[in-house]
């Protein structure tokens, strides 16, 4: 299929089914897209073209793509529009990667469930009515929804895992630095990624190997050379009896992973990760005082609106919070508890990843929920607690689709140890195949 027609199609889907999924916050202009598709071709059928030909990439509403507006799905951020490239977006377009528009978010990427943005809550394509998962809503949404055939989301404790394994999609959270996240704005600074979502195992491997690497413009972002990889594989299965796991999903999890180490010769073993209940409480202080610190410059001179005066309630909370436990009377009791119960975990994952190389879970200890249906905060948070683990440990994770309930997708996550993942993708290749 030509980049052109591959466009068309694209284009036709989100005309029909966008206003009923809000995948989609912005579009570029047709016209434009169909010009850089048909040079795209052209640079095809020379022999010319880059990895990404023929690719059409939607872009989370948190990441920099010039002349686009990265509105993070807020009011606070409604009429800003990108004047520069996130050097991601720079390495797709240098590859021929066609950005086709903005993807929906929760507000800020503080969510899990793509009910918090404030252009409309965002459907799932694969069972209507309920959450796609968040805070990468739209990025999961559109390709389950086949609007694109690759995007871009962040992921701090599960934005890219959670929706991915809500919509049936694949989407991979990389090691911590692995990719350069000059251009993103971000949710909090010590634990954010950005990366892909597909619909298959190599589609997401394509665009990673694309976007990883050192970047100038980020300081903290490396280049790893990874040693030849030994296929006897040792998958450690995590002990969940510390976590509140809805048993219909950890069933499908473990059969799924029963039948495929049975066909390759695994080696299964449980493993356990001490202080993995700790996770969501370690998490929310980080996050909160992270992000108050970021939205400082949401002040309402530089960028649009002050941030307080528009936001939603989730945004407010973290704003609020942040600024609370911040102050000085409160110096060493929330933040720097947190960030040593970080490394403790970090320490307990490095230590796990001696014995096995690859540990193994549901994605989401739960099913989506209904759009609309009130739940707690403390229940929206622990939909996280199996994601947000390999943020505090800094290593890298995939969802895979790996079975359904009920018509409902529950995806499979598998994480790995700190830049292995071509190991990661191998697994997830065999797991997909299987
Ligand atoms: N749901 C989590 C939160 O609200 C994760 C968000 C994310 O990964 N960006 O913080």
């Amino acid at each position: 299929m030509t980049t052109l027609s591959n466009l068309k199609e694209k284009l036709e889907k989100i005309k029909k089914e966008n206003p009923r999924i809000n995948a989609f916050i912005q579009l570029r202009d047709e016209e434009e897209l169909i010009e850089e598709a048909k040079k795209i071709d052209e640079k095809i059928a020379k022999g010319k073209a880059g990895k990404l030909a023929g690719k059409i990439i939607g872009v989370k509403a948190n990441i920099n793509v010039k002349g686009l507006n990265a509105s993070c799905a807020s009011k606070t951020l409604e009429d800003y529009k990108s004047p520069y490239d996130a050097s991601v977006i720079k390495k797709i377009k240098d590859e021929d990667g066609l950005i086709i528009g903005m993807t929906n978010m929760d507000e800020f990427a503080c969510g899990g469930s793509g009910e918090t943005s404030a252009f409309g809550v965002c459907q799932n394509p694969s069972v209507f009515g309920l959450i796609p998962g968040g805070s990468s809503s739209g990025s999961a949404a559109a390709v389950a929804a086949g609007f694109c055939d690759l995007s871009l989301g962040s992921d701090t404790g599960g934005s890219i895992r959670n929706p991915a394994s809500h919509c049936g999609v694949v989407g991979i959270k990389p090691t911590y630095s692995s990719v350069s996240r000059y251009g993103l704005i971000d949710l909090s600074m010590s634990l954010d990624q950005i990366g892909p979502l597909g619909k298959n195992v190599s589609d997401c491997e394509l665009l990673l190997n694309v976007i990883k690497g050192k970047d100038e413009c980020d300081s903290i972002s490396q280049d790893k050379r990874i040693e030849k990889i030994n296929k006897n594989f040792t998958i450690g299965i995590l002990d969940l009896s510390d976590l509140k796991v809805d048993s219909r999903i950890e069933k499908i999890i473990n059969e799924k992973i029963e039948k495929v180490a049975k066909k390759k010769n695994w080696k299964l073993k449980k493993i356990r990760i001490n202080y993995i209940d700790l996770a969501v409480e370690t998490y929310y202080p980080l996050v909160y005082v992270e992000f108050f610190s970021g939205t400082r410059k949401f002040d309402g001179r530089r960028y649009g609106m002050k941030i307080e005066d528009v936001a939603g309630s989730e945004v407010l909370r973290r704003v609020f919070g942040g600024s609370e436990i911040t102050k000085a009377e409160y110096h060493g009791r929330y933040y720097y508890q947190a960030l040593k119960a970080k490394k403790l975990i970090e320490k307990e994952f490095a230590k796990a990843f001696k014995v096995v190389d690859a540990i193994i879970s549901p994605t989401v200890p739960c099913l989506p929920w209904k759009i609309g249906e009130k739940i707690s905060v403390e229940e929206m948070y622990a939909a996280d607690a199996l994601t947000i683990p390999a943020n505090l440990a800094g290593c890298c994770a995939i969802s895979i689709p790996a079975g359904e309930m009920n018509g409902v997708p529950v995806g499979m996550q598998i994480m790995c140890d700190k830049f292995q993942e071509q190991k990661l993708f191998e697994i997830a290749r065999e797991v997909e195949r299987i």
